[in-house]
């Protein structure tokens, strides 16, 4: 069975970008199971996307720990833990990055003998914001497969961005098939996983989600300005935490970086986040130059408090 996971942030298409791969496996005569992984709003916050593909049937579910493709469209999410990108890589996953860093200096940092590819993209100031990325890396993974043709790509391109313009669609495909050519020489690399029988699977632990009443939930908003009124909070699944022992107290960074406008300055002059207005998107542990913003598992973050409570 071939396992691939995308990680990107949201808005950069990861979860087209799995299912055009998925498509143009499935067109090819796979099953295939294709799911992204995220929260409710993660504009900027990392997500993931899974594709499994096999010419029998899947019988895996969940996510995937083992992955023999891993495709990374914003390299800032690699240094962060919370983003789970080199989670259960092994010697045979290929690690692909969309990066303005070589292969040579990614496998230094990691220290990992994995292959190492760089996504073949225009040089952009701010990789992030590429337009189309979604669709280069599934064009990049779909060659490194070995198992999906050009036709094949081209028509999971239009088959999945069958709503848009015409124009943006005939983009798309472009994208993508200069990243298949791109990829040309690593034409299957990929080595197809070993199954994993269900003594190897982990047990998925319970979460506990706060609820709110349904008229919170649900609200009719006649008024304009409400969005104070929204707890974005409630949606976090990570919590960034401030380190203020390592904390340089320029807050214009983390400040200026958090999309949601979450991190004031208190009298001192050091950040504070407003969680109930934080959604956990981690970019201010990406931003942060000491690495002074670490993330923790809402669930960890909660059983803390409640711990520092009791104290
Ligand atoms: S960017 Fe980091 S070091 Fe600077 S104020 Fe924010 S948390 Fe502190
Ligand atoms: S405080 Fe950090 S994690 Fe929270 S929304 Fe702002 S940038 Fe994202």
């Amino acid at each position: 069975m071939y396992r691939f996971r995308f990680h990107g942030r949201g808005g950069q298409g990861m979860k087209t970008a799995g299912r055009i791969l998925g498509t143009a496996l499935f067109l090819e005569g796979y099953n295939v199971q294709d799911a992204p992984r995220y929260g409710a709003e993660r504009r900027g916050a990392p997500i993931t996307a899974y594709v499994r593909a096999d010419k029998t049937a899947i019988n895996e579910r969940g996510i995937i720990i083992n992955p023999d493709l891993i495709v990374v469209a914003d390299d800032s999410l690699i240094p962060m833990p919370a983003a789970g990108v080199t989670q259960g890589i092994g010697p045979d996953t290929v690690l692909l990055i969309n990066s303005g860093i070589a292969d040579e200096e990614w496998r230094r940092r990691l220290n990992i003998s994995s292959r190492i590819l760089i996504l073949p993209t225009e040089d952009y100031e701010d990789r992030s914001q590429q337009p189309y990325i979604g669709t280069v890396c599934a064009g990049a993974a779909a060659r490194l497969c070995g198992i999906v043709t050009l036709e094949t790509l081209r028509a999971a391109v239009r088959q999945e961005l069958g709503l848009f313009d015409e124009n943006i669609i005939a983009e798309n495909i472009e994208k993508a098939v200069l990243a298949y050519d791109f990829m040309a020489p690593h034409e299957g690399l990929l080595i197809e996983g070993k199954e994993v029988t269900a003594v190897d699977y982990v047990r998925p632990g319970w979460v506990d989600i706060p609820i709110e009443d349904a008229l919170i939930s649900s609200p009719a908003i006649h008024g304009a300005a409400t969005s104070v009124q929204v707890l974005t909070g409630l949606w976090r699944t990570m919590r960034p935490i401030i380190d203020y022992e390592n904390c340089n107290k320029c807050a214009w960074i983390c400040g200026s970086f958090c999309p949601d406008n979450a991190i004031t300055t208190d009298d001192r002059g050091y950040p504070a986040i407003d969680y109930d207005h934080c959604k956990g998107c981690l970019i201010c542990v990406a931003q942060c130059p000491p690495h002074a913003i670490s993330a923790l598992p809402e669930a960890s973050a909660a059983k803390r408090d409640q711990l520092e409570y009791a104290v």
